[in-house]
């Protein structure tokens, strides 16, 4: 069960829209090898709401540059291509194309419930986080996906915020029925990405042994960077936690490989 490797497998690039032209694939490539990572898998954001990445993504142009880069250094490190894809429940066409593409990995994220649901006034912070746990359990019960990204995303940007741990509970369930991983996602854990109001990743280590309580055999852990100097984040203390309960795995060409 225990792996010595380490993973990132949530890893934003200059191919999304959110980030720097600086923060190329190869100098992704370089610190994860600098940081002793064994594995590493791009996902890029790919949205089709209000924020619209999907119309005229460089998917070609994305595939070259990868591929070159896997020519380069697939003797140093593992090299994976994938998407964070936003509310894949909702755009199912779109998800079917992202398939088509035969990417390592999709990962299923919630960023703009509210898009969704013609909400044109301000809820209330209890309001939203309702609305948000409600399309992460849409999210997951229509799945299609490999991994279940940051379910309690919340924690990261609202103050007070307390994870609703019965409602995730049964919405790790539906995980566990329905084939999908969730992530231990580390950015809440970085100063550097918010006004840190967590210490816990997302979901947190806790939910984690939930989620193999109720079956759950594998996670992914994932730093979320959006530039090379944060990949790895956290791994090591947030894979000490649920290693003696949890495998560590990745997705290849949609298949499951633990990590060993
Ligand atoms: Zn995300
Ligand atoms: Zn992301």
């Amino acid at each position: 069960m225990k792996t010595q490797k380490r993973c990132d497998l949530h890893v934003h690039t200059n191919y999304s829209y959110d980030n720097s032209h600086k923060n190329t694939m190869e100098k992704n490539v370089l610190s994860a090898i600098q940081k002793g990572i064994d594995v590493l898998c791009f996902t890029e954001h790919i949205e089709c709401c209000s924020v619209n990445t999907f119309e005229g993504y460089p998917h070609a142009e994305r595939k070259r540059e990868f591929d070159r880069l896997v020519s380069l250094y697939s003797d140093q490190i593992k090299l994976l291509l994938g998407f964070e894809m936003g509310s894949p429940h909702r755009h199912p066409n779109e998800l079917a194309f992202l398939r088509s593409l035969e990417p390592d990995m999709i990962i299923g994220s919630i960023h703009h419930p509210t898009d969704y649901h013609n909400i044109n006034y301000r809820m209330s912070q209890a309001d939203y986080e309702k609305l948000y746990d409600q399309e992460v359990r849409r999210l997951v019960e229509c799945g299609g996906f490999d991994v279940l990204g940051h379910a309690d995303m919340l924690k990261k940007y609202h103050t007070n915020f307390r994870t609703d741990e019965a409602f995730l509970t049964e919405t790790l369930r539906i995980c566990v029925q329905n084939g999908i991983v969730p992530e231990l996602n580390t950015s809440s854990m970085r100063q550097t990405d918010v006004m840190a109001n967590s210490t816990e990743s997302m979901i947190s280590t806790r939910m984690a042994r939930v989620y193999a309580s109720l079956g759950g055999k594998y996670v992914t852990i994932s730093s979320d960077s959006h530039s090379y100097k944060t990949l790895g984040s956290h791994f090591d203390e947030t894979y000490s936690n649920i290693a003696d309960v949890l495998s560590l795995c990745y997705f290849e060409k949609g298949k499951l490989v633990e990590l060993n």
